[in-house]
């Protein structure tokens, strides 16, 4: 207990204050209201401490109203949700620390509540009125204060109950932000960002690296054909039959409408060039049925661009090249993998 006594007597002071302020200023003490003026006694987020400081200054009425404005303007923002994540982390660890402190504490007082009361069984009639009536007063301020604790004990696990959920809320919000609606897989976004990693990646490691662009072929005749919602339901067997086709460190994303891309670390240009051909294969071979009707709907087959990394070069170059075979494909007929070493032929 002593090696974080500063952390955890800065911690419960801090929570005090904060309930102390909500009690002065008449804020309803709900979990997200304890929030506010938690974050505001740690001294965490300035620019809420000024505003909170100002609005007191001016003598605000602290209504409901205001607090979820305060909330909703420097918390909930989406530029402070990583802060938040991390504030609403080191919240919830206090509570439960805090909790178990007032849990120690309410057995403390609990006992020492039994000692008293033995104590006044003990003097009664033994001692005079007077004696008899401080030692009832005294179990009585300490039943109060047993019954205190134990409330503020109540409030405290609810406030960490209410924040695990917002961190759980944060949690799906980032990993929705992360993944394409329709199919389940990444998105463009974090295409970007992976791909990115990954050539530094490349570079540091002197590893290989391969991208891979596919695209649906006569996508829109199929949808003209079959409907949008027969479309959709083609998207999504693509996207699971990719990322069924790759491995674990492989990164398969929705790189937009019809088109997917794939990023595959420490993998040399034939062997990205087998994988897009088992891809295609795959695809190719499944039979297409409407699952209602039964009827067979013919095949999908996707045209796939595949390009290694040279070390040192943009991102941009690598994913021009990569959809440059791709187009290779298309103007070749479709249904094939294209590899950045027939473009090489092409130019020659
Ligand atoms: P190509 O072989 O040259 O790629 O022909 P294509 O018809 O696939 O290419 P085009 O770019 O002309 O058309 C792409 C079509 O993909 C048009 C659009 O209707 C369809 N598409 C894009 N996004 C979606 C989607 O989210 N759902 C559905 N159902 N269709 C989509
Ligand atoms: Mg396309
Ligand atoms: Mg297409």
């Amino acid at each position: 207990m002593i090696e974080y006594s500063e952390t955890m007597s800065e911690a419960q002071e801090t929570a005090r204050k904060a309930m102390d302020s909500m009690r002065q200023y008449g804020v309803v003490p709900s979990p997200q209201n304890f929030l506010v003026w938690y974050l505001h006694h740690s001294q965490r987020m300035p620019d809420l401490s000024r505003e909170i400081d100002r609005l007191i200054a001016l003598g605000s009425d602290f209504n409901q109203v205001l607090v979820q404005t305060l909330h909703d303007r420097f918390i909930s923002q989406t530029e402070e949700r990583k802060a938040l994540a991390a504030a609403g982390t080191h919240i919830e660890n206090t509570l439960e620390q805090l909790i178990a402190m007032f849990n120690r504490a309410n057995k403390g007082t609990e006992h020492y509540g039994q000692t008293l009361k033995g104590l006044s069984d003990k003097v009664e009639g033994a001692t005079g009125e007077t004696l008899h009536g401080i030692v009832a007063t005294v179990v009585a301020e300490t039943q109060k204060m047993i019954r205190l604790n134990q409330k503020m004990g109540t409030e405290l696990s609810q406030s960490s109950e209410e924040i695990s959920k917002l961190r759980q809320d944060l949690d799906r919000v980032r990993s929705e932000a992360r993944t394409d609606g329709l199919t389940g897989i990444s998105n463009r976004k974090v295409f970007d960002t992976v791909l990115r990693e990954a050539t530094e990646a490349a570079v540091r490691n002197s590893q290989h690296l391969c991208l891979m662009m596919l695209d649906i072929d006569l996508f829109k005749r199929f949808n003209d054909t079959h409907g949008h919602q027969m479309g959709d339901q083609i998207l999504k067997l693509v996207a699971r039959t990719l990322q069924n086709c790759v491995r674990s460190e492989d990164t398969v994303s929705r790189y937009g409408g019809e088109e997917f891309a794939a990023i595959l670390p420490a993998t040399p240009l034939q062997e990205a060039v087998a994988v897009a051909e088992r891809i295609r294969m795959t695809v190719a071979n499944k039979r297409i049925t409407n699952r209602r009707s039964g009827k067979e709907l013919g095949r999908i087959t996707l045209s796939i661009g595949v390009a290694e990394y040279a070390i040192g070069e943009s991102v941009n170059d690598l994913v021009q090249r990569a959809d440059r075979a791709l187009y290779m494909g298309k103007r070749l007929g479709r249904n094939q993998v294209v590899s950045q070493a027939e473009l090489d032929h092409a130019h020659r």
